[in-house]
């Protein structure tokens, strides 16, 4: 295997290298580095994130680049701020051993005055998102047009993120001379319409299978009813008490409601979505990476760019909209040579899905159990008999606070304080798992509905639904009104709804998720189905069972609206 030393690399960037405890260049930097070193072709790579990519076209980049002259020499465009500052991070310290060498990042979200003002310090390295770019080109404040590398990370990303005609107005803005890297996850044809239109005659590189990061990913899924999502899922959560992931949703409203439940059941879990202000985002961040939040409930839009290493799952909540989602979303665990677990939660019609995604991943996604209450409570009890076995050291301070204790409880014998201990301990969670059944797993439907093919972005299932109009949109996921995201029942059609207003409504900051999380709340976890949920201005409505309206108008302090006797 190549080593650091071997490549053709200055030895100020294998010494940093080595100080970052690299070993071994990934596959992916074995053949990148001395490909844009030792030729001045454009180069191609299909390369996902923790593929090592940042090292690829970092040291390569790093390596030519003139120190002694103050123009930007080389531009890295990402598709989100998160990604620009690792990289800018990351290049930083790449050239710790290179003095002279000034990296700059301009992202969306930040103050333009700072970001004008390192920019006048003349960075040879700009890392950029392609807005804020924009932005800063127009105002005159950069000059692309001595560029020497153009590095666009995350292509795929930045094309579904809507950046294609930024892409396509800062390329235009650059010298002819360039050498253009692009690196992408995927190839979808979009990405091929770029590679042919800017990229001149590109050598074309990609991480052999058996090293790309869903190697180390075990694909599993659990196939359960509609409304067993929510509980499939915490009995995963519960089952592995170390995890640390993210949970993937389909919906911004779906990403609260289902942090909130996990949240009210005792898991360390937030919601990360498109509202959150910058600030908001990077204080849920901070406490994810410092692992005070152990799950992070994400919408995919949300999750890109969040450049956490070591996850040990990530959850799909639902499968995405396509294949590509799917592979973005697994490739957040199982980086950097750890192994990770990716969970799809399915229901029976999505089988056929399931098994074309395992051909497009190239990867067997196995069927899983949900685990039964037994399970995790053998789980629970195993690992408190062992930390009770193991204890952290305990010292004469901590003593003295039990001495008290231990001679009231010196009467009983040994075999009853272990008894009344762990019945202390895990009586309430013996209770919860024996009024609960366990979660059969089913077998899928037989029919062909709903899979991933080789190029469509969209399953069968979503397109049909598509073409059936109003009546399909409403049913799409995203839509609050879509019955699969209304409590997760399968069929509403023969319960007697009634209206219960709430006097609060959007300008109260309340969302359609919010009102469905709080008369789940408030109705401390009674399942029930939920009908329509409309927000006004000042009030909002959401239908329930009629027999159950009252109660709920009660606990929500709102009312029941008087309606003629429907059925929805
Ligand atoms: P990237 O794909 O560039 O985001 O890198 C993913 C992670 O792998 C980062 O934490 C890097 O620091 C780490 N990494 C990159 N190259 C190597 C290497 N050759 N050996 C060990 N770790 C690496």
């Amino acid at each position: 295997m190549t080593e650091f030393s071997s490549l053709p690399l200055k030895q100020e960037l294998i010494n940093a290298c080595s100080a970052l405890g690299f070993e071994k260049p990934t596959p992916i930097q074995a053949r990148a580095i001395p490909a844009l070193i030792e030729s001045s072709s454009d180069l191609v790579a299909l390369a996902g994130t923790g593929t090592g990519k940042t090292a690829a076209f970092g040291l390569p980049m790093l390596h030519k680049l003139d120190p002694d002259s103050r123009t930007i020499q080389a531009l890295v465009l990402s598709p989100t701020r998160e990604l620009c500052c690792q990289i800018s991070a990351d290049l930083k310290n790449f050239a710790k051993e290179l003095p002279g060498v000034r990296i700059v990042p301009v992202y969306g979200g930040a103050s333009m005055g700072t970001q004008i003002r390192d920019l006048k310090r003349n960075p040879q390295i700009v890392v950029a998102t392609p807005g804020r770019l924009i932005d800063h080109l127009e105002r005159g404040n950069i000059d692309l047009t001595n560029l020497a590398t153009l590095v666009l990370d995350e292509a795929d990303e930045m094309l579904s993120m809507g950046f294609r005609e930024e892409l396509e107005t800062i390329i235009a803005g650059t010298s002819g001379e360039k050498q253009t890297c692009l690196f992408s996850a995927t190839m979808p044809r979009d990405i091929r319409s770029i590679i042919s239109s800017y990229l001149n005659d590109p050598q074309e590189i990609s991480v052999p299978k058996e090293h790309q990061d869903t190697g180390k990913v075990d694909h599993r899924y659990c196939m359960v009813k509609q409304h067993e999502r929510f509980e499939t899922l915490s009995r995963f959560i519960a089952r592995h008490s170390d995890m640390y992931g993210i949970v993937f949703c389909r919906t911004k409203d779906q990403t609260r409601e289902i942090a909130d439940k996990l949240g009210e059941a005792g898991f360390a879990a937030e919601a990360i979505h498109g509202d959150l202000s910058q600030q908001q985002r990077d204080y849920v961040m901070q406490r994810f990476r410092n692992r005070i939040v152990k799950i992070l409930v994400a919408t995919d839009v949300a999750a890109r760019g969040i450049d956490v290493n070591d996850l040990s799952h990530v959850i799909h909540y639902e499968l995405p909209h396509n294949a590509e989602s799917y592979v973005h979303r697994s490739g957040r665990t199982g980086r950097a040579g750890k192994e990770g677990t990716s969970v799809a939660i399915v229901t029976p019609k999505d089988g056929y899905k399931v098994r074309s995604l395992g051909k497009r991943i190239n990867s067997e996604v196995t069927k899983m159990n949900v685990p039964t209450g037994n399970e995790i409570l053998a789980y629970h009890i195993s690992e408190f008999v062992e930390e009770i076995k193991n204890p952290a050291p305990m010292g004469d301070h901590e003593r003295e606070h039990f001495s008290n204790a231990v001679e009231e409880l010196n009467e009983l014998s040994k075999e009853e304080l272990i008894e009344r201990i762990l019945y202390s301990r895990f009586g309430e969670q013996i209770e919860y798992y024996r009024s609960r059944q366990d979660i059969k797993g089913h077998s899928e439907d037989s029919g062909r509905r709903g899979r991933y093919d080789r190029n469509d972005r969209y399953d069968r299932n979503e397109r049909s639904d598509r073409n059936r109009g109003d009546r399909g949109n409403n049913r799409r996921a995203g839509n609050p009104r879509d019955r699969r995201d209304r409590g997760g029942f399968d069929d509403n059609r023969n319960v007697d709804f009634a209206r219960v207003m709430f006097p609060m409504g959007s300008k109260d900051g309340l969302r359609k998720g919010d009102l469905i999380g709080l008369a789940n709340k408030v109705m401390k976890g009674k399942q029930f189905p939920v009908g329509k949920v409309m927000l006004k201005t000042n009030s909002a409505t959401i239908e329930v069972p009629r027999d159950m309206s009252a109660e709920l108008a009660k606990r929500l302090d709102g009312k029941v609206v008087k309606e003629k006797k429907k059925s929805a």
